[in-house]
């Protein structure tokens, strides 16, 4: 089955192809510009990038919408998550804010959710994946990316995600549990 993938992160396409090897994921058309992402929830900010994938491409696509949640800052960044130290920041001045603003052991959570979009049906379907885990004391390891250096999943604890292999982090991330989601509601189809 071919599925066109809306996303301009290197990262999230590498864990897709890695989560999916059955699919034929096809990219975006070179150039397309990303869709401004307004929603106030996960759920709408996905919807917003697969319909606009869906539009260019013609073909049945999919989006996520990802970040982390602080439990000690309300869920914050949660949506914000790519910008949160600011405007066109980077994934280091991001992390550093992380740690700049929790201390080691605060409760954090990784949530994704995957909008597909049928652009020919209509069809229009949205799964959800979390990951919870701890603060680490220091950033550690150079997998991964984002915040990984300072995530330790509770279900693999010691090692934060950016020590997981690949296949490590497939098998317990937000990202996973929502890619295993979507392939048990394809299947449905
Ligand atoms: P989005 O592109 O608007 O969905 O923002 C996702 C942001 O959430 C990323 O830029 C990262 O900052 C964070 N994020 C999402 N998934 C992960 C992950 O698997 N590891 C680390 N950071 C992540």
């Amino acid at each position: 089955m071919r599925l066109t993938v809306a996303t301009h992160n290197e990262h999230k396409l590498a864990e897709f192809a890695r989560l999916m090897p059955e699919y034929e994921l096809d990219l975006l058309p070179a150039g397309s510009e990303a869709p401004i992402e307004d929603g106030d929830t996960f759920e709408a900010n996905a919807l917003i990038k697969a319909r606009a994938g869906a539009q260019l491409s013609g073909a049945a696509t999919i989006a996520d919408d990802s970040g982390i949640c602080v439990e000690a800052l309300g869920g914050e960044p949660g949506i914000h998550s790519a910008r949160w130290a600011g405007e066109g920041s980077d994934d280091a001045a991001n992390l550093q804010l992380l740690i700049e603003r929790t201390t080691a052991g605060d409760r954090l959570e990784y949530v994704c959710v995957i909008a597909y979009v049928d652009p020919v049906s209509g069809n229009e379907h949205l799964v959800e994946g979390r990951c919870a885990g701890i603060r680490a004391a220091e950033p550690r390891g150079s997998d991964g990316f984002g915040y990984d250096p300072a995530f330790e999943p509770l279900d693999l604890p010691g090692r934060t995600m950016a020590q997981l292999t690949g296949p490590e982090k497939d098998s317990i991330s937000h990202r996973g549990n929502a890619v295993r989601e979507l392939e048990s509601w394809l299947a449905t189809k």
